[in-house]
């Protein structure tokens, strides 16, 4: 957890941002049920979590734009804490989490109303929380039903997600010292499950997806992270040619590759990395042929990632890197698809390359931020979506600047087909580190763990 006055900071940005006549209404995350009597591990909203530090459920904050902030949580009951754990209390919140005022959020009805009149604009996350819209309007309503009492209610409704989204996008020093530590814990965590894989392969032990899963999740834990910030993906063999596949119990093979696409989250923000080894710890010529070519693109890729590009610049890097890849290793016909430009302006390589090279990264392991330059959005260009192909008009890509944290994830996945070299048949590969953009160009919060051939295989030797 960041210093409390962190918290405030960002609060008298907001408050700042809405305008003196405003007020910003964020509701924690709702607790979800898994089944009966069984709730899914609890995770606070990112936008409530960003302005407090606060981790309880049942929570409302309250930011006027005058700068004063009030907090909504649960009463202190002995009782209640006996079965579910402590409660903060709004006796104790002020102190504790530098707010201006707290309140049970029994009375979150009573008190609203009266926080919210006499505001020009009311500014909420829009479509983002079941039934928020109905909240608020039983509010506004229950002001206007006193304007002849003197009652003031809001002419506006605001999405409040832009303004939060803009502030979450560029990573403060504290953001980025966590994830740079959820980084290193992540990075450890695929060290150990390629070690145990080749472990026990050279020890004829059985090894299944889960296996490598349970190691990467001791790993995290072990090291205080609170959850995974995404489903584990543990692909041995044909399955990492599948991209959302999940660690499930397939066989783990003596000479195949293992995909991982897995990394914890640690104080509510993510990591995102992925590697790509072979079982046994040694690349055959085939997977390091393909190999070799993803990480040339993701090397592209990197250096493409500084302030001043645009969010699209890397992803191009890397489609230039693999489609001349794929034509210098067979597995595109030049015979057939021409040369680089070609293979480029048809989307030839999008049989083997199907996804982008990155997204943004923070609180949310595919973060908020918009993609597009604010500023520029109306202004005249034309672009090809890479994914696409669709035109885009008048929406030039974001440009990066430092602070700004993002994934850069280039693979190649090589499903059996005419036409496709057999040695190549089945092999899934993705390389995928995270990013964060500096004055000078990037740096990698995820390189402890190595990604070169050669130090993937000194690693494995055991
Ligand atoms: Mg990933
Ligand atoms: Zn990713």
């Amino acid at each position: 957890m960041h210093p409390r006055s962190v918290y405030a900071q960002r609060r008298a940005l907001l408050a700042q941002k809405i305008g003196a006549n405003g007020v910003a209404i964020i509701p924690t995350a709702p607790e979800q049920q898994r089944n009966r009597d069984s709730d899914f591990p609890y995770r606070a909203d990112s936008y409530f979590y960003y302005l407090t530090g606060f981790t309880e459920p049942q929570a409302w904050l309250v930011v006027t734009g005058d700068g004063r902030s009030t907090l909504f949580c649960q009463p202190k009951d002995m009782e209640r804490e006996i079965w579910d754990g402590y409660r903060l209390g709004p006796l104790a919140a002020p102190d504790q989490l530098g707010l201006e005022a707290a309140y049970s959020v029994a009375e979150l009805d009573a008190q609203l109303p009266a926080l919210i009149d006499g505001r020009d604009a009311v500014w909420y996350p829009f479509a983002t929380h079941k039934g928020l819209e109905t909240r608020i309007a039983h509010w506004l309503d229950s002001l206007r039903a006193r304007v002849r009492y003197g009652a003031l209610c809001p002419k506006t409704q605001n999405d409040l997600c832009g303004l939060l989204d803009e502030m979450r996008l560029v990573k403060d020093t504290y953001e980025q010292a966590t994830m740079l530590r959820a980084g290193q814990i992540s990075a450890g965590a695929h060290i150990r499950a390629m070690q145990t894989s080749a472990n026990m392969l050279r020890a004829g032990q059985e090894v299944r997806e889960y296996h490598l899963e349970a190691e990467l999740l001791h790993e995290f834990r072990r090291h205080g992270s609170q959850f995974p910030a995404y489903g584990s993906i543990v692909a041995a063999g044909a399955n990492a040619c599948v991209l959302h596949y999940r660690a499930d119990r397939g066989l783990v093979r003596d000479g195949e590759l293992v995909l991982i696409d897995a990394a914890c989250e640690l104080d509510t923000y993510a990591s995102d990395i992925t590697r790509t080894f072979p079982a046994n710890g040694v690349f055959t010529g085939p997977q390091r042929t393909l190999y070799e070519v993803v990480l040339a693109a993701q090397e592209a890729a990197i250096a493409a990632t500084r302030p001043g590009a645009r969010f699209t610049d890397p992803h191009d890097a890397a489609v230039k890197v693999l489609a001349q890849g794929m034509l210098d290793v067979g597995l595109l016909d030049r015979n057939k698809v021409g040369g680089l430009a070609d293979v480029i302006e048809q989307r030839a390589y999008f049989q083997f390359y199907m996804h982008r090279t990155g997204h943004w990264i923070g609180m949310d392991v595919h973060d908020c931020g918009d993609y597009t330059e604010p500023g520029e959005i109306g202004q005249f260009s034309t672009r090809q979506d890479a994914l696409t192909g669709a035109t885009i008009k008048d929406r030039p890509a974001r440009m990066l600047r430092p602070g700004m944290a993002l994934t850069i994830e280039p693979g190649i996945y090589v499903r059996p087909a005419d036409g496709v070299p057999e040695h190549f048949h089945n092999i899934g590969i993705r390389i995928e580190d995270d990013a964060v953009v500096t004055e000078a160009g990037c740096t990698l919060l995820t390189r402890d763990v190595p990604v070169a051939v050669a130090e993937i295989e000194a690693l494995m030797r055991g």
